[in-house]
């Protein structure tokens, strides 16, 4: 099937079922509406000349016509190029013109009031753009334009497309350095997008409240295609992750799943409205995009009625999903893995250098095979050949462990394992002893340089409000806990971490910055 295939089976069996609700736009369409003004919107874009295979950008935060633009490209076979809203001028050139894109729609975004004159900054040198239509200003004008096509011949472009044809070029989050354009067919993200929603026992009664950008794979995936496929109703609380609107959106729409990235959850579970509010609607959720960590599961579970929350782990290069905890999962794999691999994907754990499978219980990285794993990155053969080998793996860069009945554990990146003194170091398990710590809000443990071992551990720490922790006493903490060369030797109090826009920690930045006050 491609994705327009999937809408109309969904449209024409639940046309009247809420399909779109944008709290923030008070916009609220059922699948039959949705589906008229996909229609609309993909024959304007025939009337611009948008040919099959041509690069279409859209550069704006969440908001309705993102998702009318996400299927009114996929109906016509041109590849949408998901482009982050808080770029600034030299990132929004390298994705336009790394991905060719010859028409781009965007919208002031949360961070990106002065849209119009960063594109202007570089409009010159991208030859390839041939229009640059402005979403909050151009849109009844450019959605006219439909009349000059008919229906006929959406039609028949719609016929000449293949379930394998590039859709979609999403760039990675930039959590490691520069982002990559991953290259996703309709097979890649519609299927993924699925086997998310079936595994959370998705119904056309389900309510996804979606407070992660649409840009990521994240809302896309996990979030839009899921909910569509299942015929269950999206719900957009606004442009940017805030925690009260979020909540209101869960209570007030009655939504049965929330999402969000660990650090959404977080806000949440400190949020005074989260005990006054009727969340009661909820029974699922998904948490992705970095590490989940235990105490955070547990009183999403117990404080937010997400009985059954899932944890999914995956990357844009894989769909995303790859492992995804199930319902019937024991609580504890449910807490503390990832869960097991997805229907009809392969999962094996190798020795990085040597590319051996590890023994169960140990750790190697993470590599996956199967029907979600991209195309390549777009235009960028090189970097593609390093990340899927011969045999086709996908190679993460994530270090994980499987145990002897398939669940797996995300023991950090690579890129973040610590090596002190010849010892690897996993930060994740620092960071889950300085949880337990009462006055503990949120933690973040980096390597910085060291000439004496190579590499030292150091631990940045949100404290919870109106406590002021002291490194001496959280030291100590972890000495009872960890082995002396895992202890952290340096400390920094943070309000914040480095984050990308979809709430991602930046190792690498803090990195940076620590090296920067050290010296
Ligand atoms: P870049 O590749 O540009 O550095 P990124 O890897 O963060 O950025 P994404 O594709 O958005 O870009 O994120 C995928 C990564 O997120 C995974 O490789 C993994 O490191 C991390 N991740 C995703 N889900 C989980 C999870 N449940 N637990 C731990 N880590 C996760
Ligand atoms: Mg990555």
């Amino acid at each position: 099937q491609t994705i327009g295939e999937n809408l109309r089976r969904t449209v024409e069996r639940h046309p009247d079922r809420d399909a779109l609700i944008v709290r923030s736009q008070h916009y609220r369409a059922s699948y039959r509406q949705l589906w008229e003004q996909i229609d609309t919107l993909a024959r304007a874009l025939l009337a611009l000349g948008v040919a099959h295979g041509d690069r279409v950008g859209l550069w704006a935060s969440n908001r309705y016509e993102w998702v009318l633009i996400q299927f009114a490209t996929a109906r016509i076979g041109a590849i949408l190029v998901n482009i982050n809203p808080s770029y600034r001028a030299s990132e929004l050139h390298y994705a336009l013109d790394q991905s060719g894109v010859s028409v781009l729609l965007m919208a002031r975004g949360f961070r990106t009031s002065d849209y119009r004159a960063t594109l202007a900054q570089v409009r010159d040198a991208l030859p390839q753009l041939r229009h640059a239509l402005v979403i909050d200003d151009d849109w009844r004008d450019f959605l006219a334009r439909a009349d000059e096509v008919t229906s006929r011949t959406l039609f028949e472009r719609e016929s000449a497309l293949q379930f394998d044809d590039p859709i979609n070029i999403q760039y990675t989050s930039g959590t490691t350095g520069t982002p990559k354009g991953a290259t996703l067919t309709h097979h890649n993200i519609l299927n993924n997008g699925y086997f998310i929603g079936r595994t959370m026992g998705y119904t056309p009664q389900d309510r996804v409240c979606i407070p992660v950008p649409f840009y990521h794979c994240f809302g896309m995936v996990i979030g839009n295609l899921n909910c569509v496929s299942h015929g269950a109703a999206m719900v957009i609380p606004g442009d940017a992750f805030d925690p009260e609107a979020t909540l209101r959106a869960v209570a007030e729409e009655r939504c049965t799943s929330l999402y969000g990235v660990p650090t959404m959850f977080i806000d949440m579970l400190r949020h005074p409205l989260l005990d006054e509010l009727d969340l009661g609607s909820l029974r699922t959720g998904v948490m992705a995009g970095a590490t989940c960590p235990v105490r955070v599961m547990e009183q999403v579970r117990e404080r937010m009625h997400m009985e059954q929350v899932t944890i999914c782990y995956g990357m844009t290069e894989t769909s995303p999903v790859s492992t995804q905890t199930a319902v019937d999962d024991p609580v504890e794999q449910r807490v503390a893995t990832v869960g097991r691999v997805h229907p009809h994907l392969e999962i094996k754990i190798v020795d990085p250098e040597r590319g051996c499978v590890m023994p169960i219980g140990q750790a190697g990285e993470l590599c996956t095979r199967g029907y979600s794993v991209m195309r390549g990155y777009w235009n960028n053969p090189t970097a593609t050949s390093e990340a899927i080998d011969a045999g086709h793996w996908m190679h993460t860069g994530d270090l994980a462990i499987m145990d002897r009945d398939g669940y797996i554990s995300i023991v950090g990146r690579i890129k973040d394992m610590i090596i002190r003194g010849g010892e690897n170091i996993y930060p994740r398990e620092i960071e889950e002893c300085l949880y337990q710590h009462p006055q503990v809000a949120d933690v973040q443990v980096i390597g910085i340089p060291s000439e004496r071992y190579g590499e030292e551990v150091m631990a940045w720490v949100r404290p919870k409000t109106g406590t002021i922790p002291q490194s001496g006493e959280l030291e100590a903490f972890c000495r009872e806990r960890l082995a002396g060369y895992k202890v952290p030797r340096h400390w920094k109090f943070v309000a914040e971490f480095p984050v990308t826009v979809t709430g991602k920690v930046q190792k690498f930045r803090m990195r940076e910055l620590a090296m920067a006050e050290l010296s």
